[in-house]
């Protein structure tokens, strides 16, 4: 693989280019999977598909779907890295593990040329998001074994910004570095975290608009596409803000330009997007205002590889030409796979709450987290426990309960709280609980 060559680092304006790399790259990348991977070789076999055979996008989908269940189980089989290591230890240049609110970690393996594409892939997420070479990043992201800190950071300095990498933990110490520096920044963190960190300067004393914030980028969760979120953010810190959404699996994978037009998915030449319906499975076809969940194929990994990889995550794609030029493919959320429930048949997401909840504020802070006592089947109706900003009474609760029911086909039973009383997260905010699996707020 070492004449394998990578292309430069820029996107792909013209789709019939793009058709043209996938065309010449997939069957390349499938034909060195299956040399060099036990996992999707027994996969692919057990399916009875030749990937030989596989030649377009349209013919990805004779391929079984891979889950992170199975690649977990492939590790557990094959350490350390099971059998989509693809290369030998002597080739790897880091490991890093898969995070998420639940679930054990998995840990993927990068080559040199695996990271040069993420820093690449990643360089044009912040370009496109509004980082340009001059801003100074704080970047408060877990600098630890998971993807996120170390990955986003190498993105940044690609991108030929300056970065700063603070990580997460001891705010006020992060507010004091700002003011000692003097200069406007640009933060970089998960959204609930811009807001934790105003709610701390405050504690103690300043106006978060003094601060000279000048940019915000956030990815890690969702939650900024909710209107009044995002406004809240944007007013707090008299800053803009601006959403990156990526997989700790992929990367970064997709950002919102100026116009917020939704995320610009900007991984052409690194990956194959297929849409598929989630329950049949079928493909979707990309067409304006289209739902379903997103699936990646890797066009170029070396290691760690991925093939019609389920992200979980439901979207909605957009057509209409951007401003900004970019044609490739645009979504919004809809919501994250981890977080999705089931109550009573209908398919229940915390950012469609968050949603409903940002639409009642002041009434409520748009604080809140969801209880699910019981297992599955949930044919009971889940705790939502709502900050309040007023005085909790039985009519409130009635009121925020009726608006949940009406946007989103199911029945809470709302619990109040005083404003300030939910816990404000350092990383990603945890909104859901399983709290029969032991998972208490
Ligand atoms: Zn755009």
């Amino acid at each position: 693989m070492d004449e394998r060559v990578w292309s430069p680092a820029v996107e792909l304006a013209d789709p019939s280019q793009e058709r043209e790399v996938i065309s010449a790259r997939l069957p390349e990348q499938l034909a060195y999977v299956e040399a060099t991977s036990p996992f999707y070789r027994a996969l692919w076999a057990a399916a009875g598909v030749d990937v030989h055979d596989i030649r377009t996008v349209a013919d990805l989908a004779r391929l079984p779907f891979t889950e992170k269940d199975e690649l977990r189980r492939s590790q557990d089989a094959a350490p350390p890295l099971g059998g989509t290591q693809g290369q030998s230890l002597d080739r790897i240049t880091r490991i890093q593990c898969t995070g998420g609110t639940t679930g054990v970690p998995m840990r993927m393996g990068f080559t040199r040329a695996d990271l040069a594409w993420l820093d690449d892939v990643a360089a044009r997420a912040i370009r496109c998001a509004g980082g340009v070479p001059g801003d100074l990043v704080l970047e408060c992201m877990n600098y630890s074994m998971y993807v996120g800190g170390v990955t986003d950071h190498m993105g940044f300095e690609h991108a030929g910004l300056c970065v700063l990498p603070y990580g997460t933990g001891n705010s006020l110490r992060l507010l004091e570095l700002v003011q000692a520096m003097a200069t406007p920044w640009l933060l970089y963190s998960t959204p609930a975290y811009a807001l934790r960190l105003a709610q701390v300067a405050r504690e103690h004393g300043l106006e978060p608009r003094a601060l000279r914030l000048a940019k915000g980028i956030f990815s890690g969760e969702g939650g900024l596409q909710v209107p009044g979120f995002r406004d809240l953010i944007e007013e707090t810190w008299g800053c803009s803000a601006q959403d990156v959404y990526g997989l700790s699996e992929t990367g970064v994978m997709a950002a919102e330009c100026q116009h917020r037009t939704g995320l610009h998915l900007i991984t052409q030449g690194h990956f194959v997007t297929e849409l598929i319906d989630p329950t049949a499975g079928a493909v979707v076809p990309c067409e304006d205002g289209a739902t379903g969940e997103l699936v990646f194929t890797n066009l170029g990994r070396e290691a760690s590889y991925l093939v019609r990889y389920r992200s979980h995550d439901l979207v909605q794609l957009h057509a209409a030409p951007c401003p900004c030029g970019r044609t490739g493919l645009r979504f919004s959320m809809i919501g994250r796979g981890d977080d999705m429930f089931i109550v009573r048949g209908v398919n229940v997401f915390p950012l469609g709450v968050q949603d409903v909840l940002y639409g009642l504020r002041p009434l409520v802070t748009g604080e809140f987290i969801i209880v699910l006592d019981a297992a599955p089947p949930i044919d009971y109706e889940p705790r939502v426990v709502v900050e309040t900003a007023a005085e909790p009474s039985s009519e409130l609760a009635e009121r925020v309960a009726e608006a949940i029911r009406l946007r989103l086909n199911f029945s809470p039973a709302v619990e109040l709280v005083p404003a300030e009383s939910l816990p404000r997260a350092e990383r990603k905010s945890q909104r859901l609980f399983r709290a029969y699996l032991g998972d208490a707020p």
